[in-house]
């Protein structure tokens, strides 16, 4: 390595270390959250490139999004792999890799026939959709186009769709037969041209193809690429699969790291089976478990291993632990609120404080789980003066469907609906102006019952927040009737400052995967919300998927977290909401009924280690330090995971420990 580079064994842990020198051949890297999976695979690869045990352009490290590729091929750049003079590492999300491929040997089989990558899916698939006579709005075409990925992604085709679809009980815009006709429309339209199109999924599916049935591509493929890298394996859809399988052939030089906990996208086709189930199918395989987690304080760390802890389902098999390795920090801040209001204003205060305290906004995080629910603290936001951006989606009055609104509210007021103004101008009663504001709505997609299908529900909660903020101003308002209502309304959207790139971030559950903040807050973390309401019916499966999102949001923090929900969804309304039922384990309520047993906790105030004074509930529990807790307790923790496993066995019921006033409780329900 030359100087100035940090070199491939640097800063690692043991556990690190040991996959990183793990001799070629099948790695398992079975991870949790801020326990280093990227470091690890990047130095890897150094070090086998380094040591000369392969050539730098003999690997191709893989990965999901542009985003974490891009990550990767930076880190790789820093450890003088990617532009080695052995020739550079590629680091590719597995569409660009098929991309290249296929480009490459296409001529080989097909000769002079042309084929190109289809851009304008989204005009394709509402071509289909018209074709087949479905309703052709931007959020049925978006759903099926959702509908036709997950398909693809799941090898399945227009014939097996609809039964697999139906089985699992996937939330459609249309029955199940009728989205399989509009997949096979679109199918057919896409080889109708003079030019054959192929889509992104494709690709994947061709290259496969190619390397399975022409011995002389496998054959060249196999010889140019022979180590294979795969970050946020747990992510891997049954399609790439089959690809990296045809990649491989007989060979099993391949290092897979992922999160079952962090399966988020089991929607879209991701399937953490592989991840599980790789030490079986490649016996030989070195397994390494990263459970140091460097990224969070001790206090998140536990909280996030109570809630996971407490899951039920065929993921807990991975059975990872977490532990913290930084100093410990605040205690995370768990808080139920009356309404949705009093909730944003209290974030938004802690917010200011901590900005006021130094901290930079751009540290800061507002997570949620539907973008409706970014209304009311942007408005909470913009009232203490703290400037924020929305990560993946638009500011609440910028999103067309509450543009179009706006529009169609403003037409019940300015006159150019005469009949419309007639009937309204003397409402006085807030009741009333709700029920027209609501009406006028209606055309909108704001149906009395939650529709079905992704695009058409995601319109829908944000036309009801929209209704939500109407209540609140014809509550509020002193004068009453319409007029005075909509320019309350009116004056609200005014309000809303423009995006500030470095302030606050304000994103979804989904879109804060992979990134980190010194304070992050959870809002809304309640029943309907977290789980959503939508998962709660599709049963056991998505609920668990729902855990696995606030796992993800916990995780994200370094310092502060905070949680929180409220009771109702607006000032005076009826208290009718739970706290999520993943915060049982943690709330400060008493524990559920059950046998309970403390254990023995020596000297709780210091290590048993090094004597050091201990803070977080978690360390005094195990009687010692962060520092000392890895080599004194590696048993306990051991312990406590059989002892999960057994009484779950034994009660056919999950079991879990958690910390709870310094003491650790195990839990049989
Ligand atoms: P995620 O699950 O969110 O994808 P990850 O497991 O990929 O996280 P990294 O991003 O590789 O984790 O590392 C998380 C943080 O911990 C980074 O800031 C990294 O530099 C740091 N880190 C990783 N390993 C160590 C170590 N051995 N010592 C100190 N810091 C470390
Ligand atoms: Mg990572």
């Amino acid at each position: 390595l030359r100087r100035g580079r940090e070199s491939a064994l640097d800063g690692l842990d043991p556990q690190q270390r040991r996959a990183v020198l793990a001799p070629r051949g099948p790695v398992c890297i079975l991870a949790g959250a801020g326990t280093g999976k990227t470091r690890t695979i990047t130095r890897r690869i150094a070090h086998l490139v380094t040591t000369g045990h392969v050539r730098g352009d003999q690997v191709l490290a893989v990965t999901f999004t542009a985003r974490a590729a891009g990550e990767l091929r930076m880190r790789l750049a820093g450890l003088g792999v990617a532009d080695a003079g052995t020739g550079p590492v590629q680091a590719r999300t597995f569409h660009s890799a098929a991309l290249r491929n296929l480009s490459y040997f296409w001529p080989r089989v097909y000769g002079e026939e042309p084929w190109q990558l289809l851009d304008g899916q989204f005009r394709a698939v509402a071509q289909a959709v018209r074709r087949v006579g479905l309703d052709p709005s931007t959020e049925t075409i978006r759903d099926v186009l959702t509908e036709i990925g997950w398909a693809k992604s799941s090898l399945l085709t227009p014939d097996t769709y609809a039964e697999q679809a139906v089985a699992l009980g996937r939330d459609l815009p249309a029955p199940a037969p009728e989205v399989a006709r509009a997949f096979r429309a679109y199918e057919d339209l896409k080889v109708s041209g003079p030019v054959r199109m192929l889509d992104f999924d494709d690709l994947l599916g061709h290259m496969a193809e190619l390397v399975e049935e022409v011995p002389a591509i496998a054959e060249e493929f196999r010889d140019r690429y022979r180590c294979f890298v795969v970050d946020e394996f747990q992510d891997v859809t049954p399609a790439q699969q089959r690809l990296l399988s045809a990649w491989l052939g007989r060979r099993d030089d391949l290092t897979v790291v992922g999160d079952v906990n962090q399966t988020i996208y089991s929607f879209a086709g991701a399937d953490p089976d592989y991840l599980l189930g790789f030490a079986e199918r490649h016996p030989q395989a070195t397994v390494v478990r990263l459970e140091s987690d460097y990224r969070s304080t001790p206090q998140v760390v536990d909280l996030a291993n109570a809630v996971i802890g407490a899951g039920a389902g065929r993921f807990r098999s991975a059975g990872l632990t977490l532990r913290g390795m930084r100093p410990a920090g605040p205690d995370p801040v768990l808080t139920e609120y009356p309404d949705e209001d009093a909730e944003a204003d209290a974030v938004a205060g802690a917010i200011a404080d901590l900005v006021h305290g130094g901290l930079d906004p751009s540290e800061i995080a507002v997570l949620y789980r539907v973008n409706a629910q970014s209304e009311r603290i942007e408005a909470a936001l913009d009232e203490v003066g703290i400037g924020y951006r929305l990560k993946g989606g638009e500011g609440f009055f910028e999103r067309t469907v509450i543009r179009r609104a706006m529009s169609t509210i403003d037409r019940l007021v300015d006159g150019t609906d005469e009949a419309v103004t007639e009937e309204h101008s003397s409402l006085t009663d807030p009741t009333d102006v709700v029920r027209v504001i609501r009406a006028s709505l209606e055309p909108l997609g704001l149906t009395a019952a939650e529709p079905s299908g992704t695009q058409a529900r995601e319109k829908w909660e944000s036309l009801t927040a929209l209704v939500g903020l109407v209540e609140e101003i014809a509550t509020t308002e002193a004068r009453p009737g319409l007029l005075p209502v909509v320019a309350g309304l009116r004056a609200r959207a005014a309000a809303r400052h423009a995006p500030d790139q470095r302030g606050v971030t304000l994103a979804s559950f989904h879109a804060a995967k992979g990134l980190e903040w010194d304070a992050v807050f959870l809002l809304g973390v309640h029943e309907g919300s977290l789980p959503i309401s939508h998962a709660i019916k599709a049963g056991p499966d998505a609920i668990e998927e729902e855990r696995r999102l606030l796992y993800v949001g916990i995780t994200r923090a370094r310092e502060h977290l905070s949680v929180s929900w409220s009771r109702s969804r607006r000032a005076g309304g009826r208290a009718t909401r739970r706290p999520s039922r993943f915060l049982d384990p943690v709330r400060p309520a008493p524990a559920p009924a059950g046998t309970r047993q403390a254990a023995e906790s020596p000297d709780k105030g210091r290590c048993r280690g090094c004597g050091e004074r201990l803070t977080g509930p978690m360390h005094r529990a195990l009687g010692s330090c962060p520092d000392c807790s890895v080599e004194i307790d590696t048993g306990l923790f051991e312990r406590l995971r059989d002892w999960r496993r057994e009484t779950s066995e034994r009660i056919g019921k999950p079991a879990y420990t958690v910390f709870t006033n310094d003491t650790l409780v195990q839990i049989a329900r």
